[in-house]
């Protein structure tokens, strides 16, 4: 009995041990052969008609809607603030503007690159009106990451336009996200078990899972090409060949599968701690490239991004009840647009231009019409 007394505790810490490691699976993506090779043939064949030196550099803005599909009190913790951040994150590493991309390994920075993309809060929802592009569905449930896909994916709005980010409550462990691959069918996205969303939970705390997922929605595979010898592949030249994936980086770097070279766990495509990863390749930046302007073309500066100049006028007069007056706010590029208050009888109680405060006392409370230009607002004063 004794000897049990310190067996025991020892068997816990392996099994804590293993549950953190399999937790630290990233997502639930996993190559299959016709999406390689469909996917490696669409690069290829984009790199013979295309060199990349010759890419449009004017920036190409990318449309996000975030689809935050909890229950309400997890909604809550979910502010506007906190998606800008994650979606600035993204833009960060995808660009490579984060600022941890001083710790690429010496060897392994001359072909770390960039992508110019900018990722954008859609401006106008899939109906042509104006968004926060956050569209919250207070859902109760706790989903399994790949068999679920159908149930959640249903709160879409039309891959062809917008790249779909769900947000999804979880308690498999085996997964922190999961992505479509370029050229699949059905509703196209990334998924983020809210775990793992900015800021994020345990080695994954720098808002990571939502950079490596939308590497595979761009067509890129895990660098370790899914096996764990040394047979699999990526499909991209610059990334060393490894057997299976890297978790908490060991002290020394070992060598990958082709001794002249070292394992690269900074890649965004490997399964290491968000702290360890910094980098795309140039390899993975031109396939990038080669998906976006095929097979994701729609996404590219599309009418999701531009807001219609009416609609922003629209979304910028603000029209509110203060105490018992009415205040307009109208921007200063409008500042000469007309501003008239009416009662529901008709009758004209202030006409003038721009933002103005309209004190109401000896009026009646009840609704009054403000139109500001073309906009019309209807305002309850107490
Ligand atoms: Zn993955």
């Amino acid at each position: 009995m004794r000897s049990n007394h310190f067996v025991r505790p020892a068997f816990v810490i392996i099994l804590l041990v293993i549950a953190s490691r399999v937790e630290a699976q990233r997502c639930g993506v996993v190559m299959d052969e016709p999406a390689a090779k469909r996917i490696a043939d669409i690069v290829r064949s984009y790199r013979n008609i295309k060199t990349y030196s010759t890419e449009p550099t004017a920036e190409i803005k990318i449309p996000v809607v975030f689809h935050i599909i909890l229950n309400s009190s997890l909604q809550a913790s979910f502010n506007s603030a906190r998606i800008n951040t994650q979606l600035a994150i993204l833009n960060e590493d995808f660009q490579r503007m984060n600022a941890d991309s001083a710790q690429t390994f010496a060897l392994y920075k001359r072909i770390a690159s960039g992508l110019k993309v900018k990722f954008v809060m859609a401006s106008v929802d899939p109906t042509g009106n104006p968004t926060d592009a956050i569209m919250r569905w207070a859902v109760n449930q706790d989903f399994r990451i790949v068999a679920d896909t159908a149930v959640y994916r249903s709160m879409s709005w039309p891959s062809d336009r917008y790249l779909n980010i769900w947000v999804i409550a979880s308690s498999d462990k085996d997964y922190l996200g999961y992505s479509t691959f370029p050229g699949e069918t059905g509703d196209q996205g990334v998924t983020i078990n809210y775990r793992y969303f900015w800021p994020g939970m345990g080695q994954f705390q720098k808002g990571r899972t939502l950079t490596h997922e939308v590497g595979h929605f761009m067509g890129l595979f895990h660098i370790w090409g899914d096996k764990d010898d040394c047979s699999g592949t990526d499909h991209i030249d610059d990334t060393p060949p490894q057997a299976g994936p890297d978790y908490t980086p060991p002290p020394v770097r070992p060598l990958s599968c082709d001794p002249t070279r070292f394992r690269m766990w900074e890649n965004y495509m490997d399964y290491t701690d968000d702290a360890y990863m910094n980098m795309f390749t140039v390899g993975q930046v031109n396939a990038m490239t080669a998906i976006l302007h095929t097979v994701r073309t729609g996404l590219i500066n599309n009418a999701a991004t531009i807001l219609p100049p009416e609609l922003e006028t629209i979304q910028q007069v603000q029209v509110y009840c203060e105490a018992h007056a009415i205040v307009v706010e109208v921007p200063t590029l409008y500042s000469n647009r007309s501003v008239v208050v009416y009662s529901l009888m008709g009758q004209v109680l202030y006409q003038g231009e721009g933002s103005t405060r309209i004190d109401l006392t000896g009026h009646a409370s009840g609704i009054y019409l403000v139109v500001a230009g073309d906009i019309r607002r209807k305002v309850f004063v107490p």
